[in-house]
């Protein structure tokens, strides 16, 4: 925890050398048919890399802490303890895993829960269910019926604040496929952000500190359309397909490689010239930029001092 710390903490003056945190989409597959995402509705699925290319990745020394695993819906993986103890096992640092899952699989998450907290003992597992409001709401915009109440279940009345993120819609060409879709209007967001902020009396944690600054935050980038602090993509963190594509992020297109086509590992691959050119483009917004919280909360950790006084 504290090495993940003293590497938050580094990234406010230096790109680091290697990412502290990596997002890996296991499976563009999906059980749901979202109206915001059209990830169900991919038509090409080349085979997805295996527990031996993510262990080839992470076997020489690295600095990465955090391991995100989203889809698709990452429970279709039948393999998925495999491939993610095969980052697990050769990796010093690496000790919180954070799923995201539409909530579809209880019996495979209590599973992997246990097989995985016998491995690693001091492993940290984070889950967050994506729910996009009341149940009828929710099963309307997931497209089937029941999956408000398989994924909240009883859990629902003891949730509070300090249980969720708030995410806004975002757009991508070739993560979510949804950049035909229509932009949120603004004016409209402006006024849901503040109800949210004015609901919001929770006590002061450090998740409630994150999601109100993320969404205060929001309103900024609402005016400029730019990260309103520096983006971390390929300086802190980078985003991993089902296929071994590595970019710097889910929302700008730009393939650095394919981890299945080099030898190098993967402080190697941070130490490539284009690497360090990505993320100089994510740095100066010189991408499609945005305010997805995938990358916002590293961007918060990458620059503590203008986000606190924001
Ligand atoms: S938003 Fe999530 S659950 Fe819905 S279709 Fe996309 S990947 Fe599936
Ligand atoms: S600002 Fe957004 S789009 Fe640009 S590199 Fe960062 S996360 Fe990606």
């Amino acid at each position: 925890m504290l090495k993940f710390i003293g590497s938050v903490a580094a990234s406010n003056f230096k790109r680091l050398g290697s990412p502290f945190k990596v997002s890996w989409a296991v499976t563009y597959r999906c059980n749901l048919k979202c109206k915001m995402c059209n990830i169900w509705d991919k038509k090409d699925h080349p085979p997805e890399i295996k527990a031996e290319d993510i262990g080839k990745l992470f076997q020489k020394p690295h600095n990465v802490h955090w391991l995100g695993i989203t889809g698709g819906e990452p429970f279709l993986r039948t393999d998925l303890i495999d491939i993610v103890d095969a980052a697990l096992a050769p990796s010093k640092t690496l000790n919180a895993l954070h799923f995201a899952t539409n909530g579809s699989y209880t019996d495979r998450v209590e599973n992997l829960v246990h097989t995985l907290k016998k491995r690693h003992k001091k492993l940290k597992i984070v889950f967050t269910l994506s729910i996009d409001g009341p149940e009828a709401l929710h099963n309307h915009i997931r497209g089937i019926d029941g999956t408000w109440g398989r994924a909240l279940g009883d859990v629902y009345p003891a949730l509070s604040f300090d249980d969720m993120t708030v995410n806004v819609f975002q757009r991508s060409n070739f993560y979510y496929e949804n950049h035909a879709m229509p932009e949120l209007d603004p004016a409209i967001l402006t006024r849901e952000i503040r109800k949210i902020l004015a609901m919001d009396k929770d006590r002061l944690s450090l998740n409630n500190f994150l999601r109100r600054k993320y969404l205060k935050l929001y309103l900024h980038f609402l005016k400029t359309r730019k990260s309103p602090v520096k983006c971390q993509s390929f300086a802190s963190t980078c985003f991993l397909d089902p296929y071994g594509n590595l970019f710097p992020c889910a929302v700008y297109n730009r393939k650095l490689l394919n981890i299945k086509e080099t030898v190098l590992s993967l402080n190697d691959i941070w130490k490539l010239k284009e690497a360090v050119k990505i993320h100089d483009e994510c740095a100066r917004n010189k991408c499609p930029s945005c305010w997805s919280p995938c990358d916002a909360y590293s961007a918060m950790g990458g620059s503590i001092i203008p986000t606190v006084f924001r």
